[in-house]
């Protein structure tokens, strides 16, 4: 089970339908791959409901109302899991809400080498204020150490990578900010396979890095 999640902030925006659909692609599918973070947001979703509710009559979702109602008839009883779907899973084990985004399986992507090892592929969202992409890093690779202008959030969909903030396994999500200045190395096995959401290019830190720079598209 996933141990690093984009964290209670994040999964309450998600809730609430406020996120922009890049990072909204990111959570829902860490959901797919956390039994932990969609009790969470389940729990959000019916707080929310149930705040509409008391305020004005309002069209509620009817999973969120569902999930009121379960609660008022049984309480006392664990929360019910209203965004559980079961993990739904495509072609390549890669779960349904991303796959709906790729247009076909991870192999047929237009993959482009950005150095040894490191390999991106585009997802298209309706919101290009993100860049957001797939990243396939062989295994043992280090990544150039970087720190970030903006955010950079990281879901890992296979393999797993380490840095100076720890171990990041399938379904870990990585908030990255201008406080981390990190050098991801991918672990030794399969191929560390990632969905990078980032508002901002990264900046290399170190010494090859400062060089490669304006080499790095964004
Ligand atoms: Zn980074």
């Amino acid at each position: 089970m996933p141990k690093h999640t984009p964290g209670e902030e994040v999964l309450m925006d998600y809730a609430a339908g406020s996120l922009p659909e890049p990072l909204s692609l990111v959570v829902a599918t860490h959901l797919a791959l956390s039994p932990e973070s969609r009790a969470a947001v389940a729990d959000y979703e019916a707080i929310g409901g149930a705040l509409l509710e008391t305020i004005e009559p309002v069209d509620v979702a009817d999973d969120a109302l569902a999930a009121v109602m379960a609660r008022l008839e049984r309480p006392g009883e664990e929360p019910i899991e209203v965004s559980a779907q079961p993990v739904r899973e495509h072609n390549d084990g890669l779960p349904r809400p991303l796959a709906d985004y790729l247009a076909g399986d991870l192999d047929s992507l237009p993959w482009r080498t950005v150095m040894r090892g490191l390999e991106e592929a585009d997802v298209e969202t309706g919101d290009n204020r993100f860049k957001t992409r797939l990243m396939r890093i062989a295994p043992g690779t280090a990544m150039p150490r970087h720190s970030h202008a903006g955010t950079e959030v990281t879901l890992v969909l296979k393999g797993a990578f380490s840095d100076e903030d720890g171990h990041y396994g399938r379904g870990d999500v990585q908030v990255a900010d201008e406080g981390l200045d990190h050098r991801p190395v991918a672990e030794e096995g399969e191929p560390c396979i990632c969905l990078v959401v980032t508002d901002a290019p990264v900046r290399l830190t170190g010494p090859v890095g400062r060089w490669l720079n304006p080499f790095i598209r964004y």
